[in-house]
């Protein structure tokens, strides 16, 4: 096929129950687009039969082009694969789950089609999601926005349009820990939102339990923040200060024979408080320098098993 105008991406990590409807869909709203179109099929190692139906679904439709991972490479990834092999003037992220109503995409176009180059969508509302995803996701996006210098529009996730100048600044980055969210931002460009409710799944599970939640939230801070390496520094400065003030008033107070600062009780407390303190700030310096680690080894970024072509043809 010719240069598509169109790309849609799809990361899969075990969903068989919503293979067919998302394709589906997708040729359904794309019919309407006005362009030519391709849709990109990541398979990020699944398990559960959907690498098959992947390429049963390409072997009856040639918009259809099927990437499979050798293994579970994670979300991120799978989508950073998308981009590399999508050819489209405007590339379109969506979860295949359908929890982004494949229909919203007909929405980013016509803002595309206005010269916005990143148009993203924003959950106004989400529905069959726990008390415990929704909140905890809320207090993610707040917590990276004042940990951060760039200013990533809040509930948003990975569900947007980037026109090709854009993508192609993001392939051209290469770092291993990617939060796209935050990438996306972090380039610049003329970018907009429009807004969406976030559909229940339509078919299996989540595969964000709390702790890969967690790990995209680390990715997200030390990905785009020096904060937290700083914070030893001022906890440092705050506790020396302490100390200052604090050694003249206890000797005062001992040669006028008060007893306050007698026995082990605060001895213990410090040195517990202190060495919490160091550990917790080892611990910080060790998220990033295994993060540096993983890019100095420059392994690639995912193992492809099959796919038609390379991303270069
Ligand atoms: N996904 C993936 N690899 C993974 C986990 C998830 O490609 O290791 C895909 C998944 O198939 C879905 C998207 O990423 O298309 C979002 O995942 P999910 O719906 O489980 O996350 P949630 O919407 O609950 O945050
Ligand atoms: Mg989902």
């Amino acid at each position: 096929m010719s240069q598509p105008t169109f790309s849609i991406i799809a990361p899969i990590y075990n969903e068989i129950g919503n293979l067919d409807e998302l394709h589906r869909r997708i040729s359904e709203t794309m019919a309407k687009a006005g362009g030519a179109w391709e849709f990109v099929l990541v398979d990020d190692g699944s398990t559960d039969g959907s690498s098959q139906r992947i390429a049963e679904i390409a072997a009856g439709d040639d918009h259809v082009r099927p990437v499979i991972f050798a293994r579970n490479f994670g979300h991120q990834i799978a989508v950073t694969a998308g981009l590399d092999y999508s050819r489209g003037d405007a590339i379109v992220i969506i979860d295949s789950d359908l929890q982004d109503p494949p229909e919203v995409i007909l929405d980013l176009i016509a803002k595309w089609r206005e010269g916005y180059e990143v148009v993203y969508a924003g959950r106004a509302d989400r529905a069959g999601e726990s008390w415990f995803k929704k909140a905890s996701a809320r207090f993610f996006y707040r917590l990276i926005d004042r940990l951060t210098s760039i200013k990533i529009p809040l509930d948003t996730g990975d569900f947007r349009l980037m026109d090709r100048k854009v993508v192609s600044v993001l392939n051209s980055m290469r770092e291993h820990h990617r939060f796209l969210r935050g990438m996306s931002a972090w380039v610049g460009f003329k970018q907009t939102g429009v807004e969406y409710k976030r559909a229940a799944r339509f078919a299996g599970e989540t595969h964000y339990p709390f702790r890969k939640m967690l790990q995209l939230a680390l990715t997200a801070i030390t990905g785009f923040s020096f904060f937290p390496l700083q914070v030893a520094s001022y906890l440092g400065f705050v506790s020396a200060g302490i100390a200052v003030i604090a050694i003249p008033v206890v000797i005062t107070l001992r040669i006028m024979g008060n007893q306050a600062f007698f026995g082990q009780a605060t001895t213990l407390l410090a040195v517990l408080f202190f060495g919490g303190v160091q550990l917790i700030s080892l611990g910080i310096l060790g998220e990033y320098i295994g993060r540096l680690y993983d890019e100095a080894r420059g392994r690639p970024l995912y193992i492809v098993r099959d796919a038609p072509e390379t991303p270069e043809d």
